[in-house]
């Protein structure tokens, strides 16, 4: 097995610590209709669905549920995928586009359904998400409106630079898509319901048991972990980047990524009077993604490495980033920190359909697994029971070699560019605006001493005697 991450030693940066039910090692042989590899968000998903239309359905997970990114995300539910929506059009045309994010809207539905049925009690929504540029660009974000809105049929709304920073008082950022259907939940009550849920539909999660082999041959495939076999008709690979020996080759199609996030210690009313949204915030440029929790703290993902690192030495990555945007809070406590790998692909899609008959494979969620790993699980489990082929409109998103340790360093380097470019863009439009803001002052003081140069030449002419 995987060494446990440091994500695993500190908590899920909620308020909330809770652990699913306990499961037990696989210890003899067992024949089912489907086993799935990996119980993270993506592995129970599929196993709930498939178990819910009727087949028998064995879950094997190396460690605990939710060590990996499952247990430990921003709890963020929004439509779309990990792509720009450009760059989706330009690789599978508008209307498959359209298509494919529709699919990521049923899986947010998905998603808000679970989180209301009552094993998931307590588990409170908010509202809203907010996506904030660092740079002006308004010709760009009318653009991305129109395809959101109009082509794709999602409900958006533009906010201008005054309604941005009307509820998030920095300079930062400039305009902002509002996905009003957006919500957020907490990422251990979700994954802790979700394993509950799976167990009332039959589900059997054995835990502590790495599947180590696979044997495609024949009908009913073999399954080998530490002490016992498994006989299953169908396979879902749902092991993200700690998949390992299963299926090498899979795996090296996802570059891992550690993401870091922290939760800080209680800000009181200052918080509240620099942020006044209670939904998710995310830039444009991926740089940040926050928001509030417990009334008063910062849940703040910021920073990556394609290397793990302890959560700790990205505490001051997180500290640097909520100072250099929200500089009127001052220096903020951090009482908890995190990482977590994500897999990501080369293309940016999540992976999602059969490989071969009876292999399939549902990963490569990225930064955005909440809703795309719900309908990763509908799409397998009804193309196992109903004939759904709907899972075949990812099929133009192969699987690519992410490159190996070379793709690692090269991913890193990337990144560092990439936010840095960011950065320097976000600073650039600052610098204009307040150019803009100084000339602006120095036109309305010219024109100022003008006017009262006009009027005071027409006040003496009208002093002047009148000549006759
Ligand atoms: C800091 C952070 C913030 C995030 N915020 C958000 C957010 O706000 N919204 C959002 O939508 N997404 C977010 N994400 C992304 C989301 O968490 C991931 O996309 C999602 O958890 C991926 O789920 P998964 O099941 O594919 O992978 P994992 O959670 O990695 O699960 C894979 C599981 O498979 C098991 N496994 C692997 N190989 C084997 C094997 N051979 N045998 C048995 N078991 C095996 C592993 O032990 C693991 O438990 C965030 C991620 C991070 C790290």
């Amino acid at each position: 097995m995987d060494s446990l991450p440091t994500s695993a030693t500190n908590g899920p940066g909620f308020a909330t610590e809770t652990d699913a039910e306990p499961h037990a090692r696989l210890t003899f042989d067992l024949d089912v209709d489907l086993c799935v590899i990996g119980a993270g968000l993506a592995g129970l998903s599929v196993a709930l669905e498939a178990a819910q239309a009727g087949l028998s359905v064995a879950v094997l997970e190396s460690g605990r549920i939710g060590w990996g990114g499952s247990g430990h995300h921003l709890g963020t539910v929004m439509p779309g995928y990990g792509v720009p929506i450009a760059d989706l059009i330009a690789r599978v045309g508008l209307e498959h586009a359209s298509a494919l994010w529709a699919l990521s809207r049923e899986g947010m539905e998905i998603v808000r359904t679970r989180a209301t049925d009552e094993a998931m009690s307590g588990l409170a929504l908010s509202d809203g998400a907010l996506e904030v540029s660092n740079v002006d660009l308004g010709d760009r974000l009318v653009a991305r409106l129109q395809t959101l809105g109009v082509d794709f049929g999602s409900e958006v709304e533009g906010w201008p630079i005054d309604k941005v920073r009307d509820v998030l008082r920095t300079d930062r950022y400039f305009h902002g898509i509002y996905y009003p259907t957006a919500f957020q939940i907490d990422a251990r009550l979700y994954l802790v319901g979700l394993e509950r849920l799976a167990r009332r539909a039959g589900v059997r999660i054995f835990e502590e048991t790495p599947a180590v082999g696979i044997d495609f041959s024949g009908i009913r495939k073999r399954i080998s972990t530490p002490n016992a076999r498994l006989r299953a008709s169908d396979i879902v690979l749902a092991g993200s980047v700690h998949l390992g020996a299963p299926s090498r080759q899979v795996a090296e199609t996802l570059l891992p990524v550690w993401r870091a996030a922290a939760l800080t210690a209680p800000l009181g009313d200052r918080l509240l009077e620099a942020i006044g949204f209670a939904g998710s915030i995310a830039d444009t440029d991926g740089v940040d993604h926050y928001r509030i929790v417990g009334g008063d703290r910062l849940l703040w993902a910021s920073g990556e490495t394609t290397f793990e690192v302890a959560p700790q030495r990205l505490e001051g990555v997180i500290r640097r980033r909520i100072r250099a945007v929200f500089p009127q809070l001052g220096e903020v406590e951090i009482a908890r920190s995190f990482t977590a790998a994500v897999g990501m692909t080369v293309h940016g899609m999540p992976q999602i359909g059969e490989l071969r008959p009876g292999l399939w494979v549902a990963s490569g969620f990225g930064r955005q697994g909440l809703a795309t790993t719900a309908i990763a699980g509908r799409l397998i489990a009804r193309g196992l029971t109903h004939a759904d082929e709907r899972w075949k409109l990812f099929s133009p998103f192969d699987l690519v070699w992410a490159g190996g340790r070379i793709g690692r360093i090269v991913g890193q380097g990337v990144y560092l560019a990439t936010r840095e470019s960011a950065l320097a863009a976000g600073a650039l439009a600052r610098y204009r605006e307040r150019a803009a803001a100084r000339t602006r002052i120095k036109d309305e003081r010219a024109e100022a001493k003008r006017a009262a140069r006009r009027s005071s030449a027409a006040a003496r002419q009208s002093e002047q005697p009148p000549a006759n």
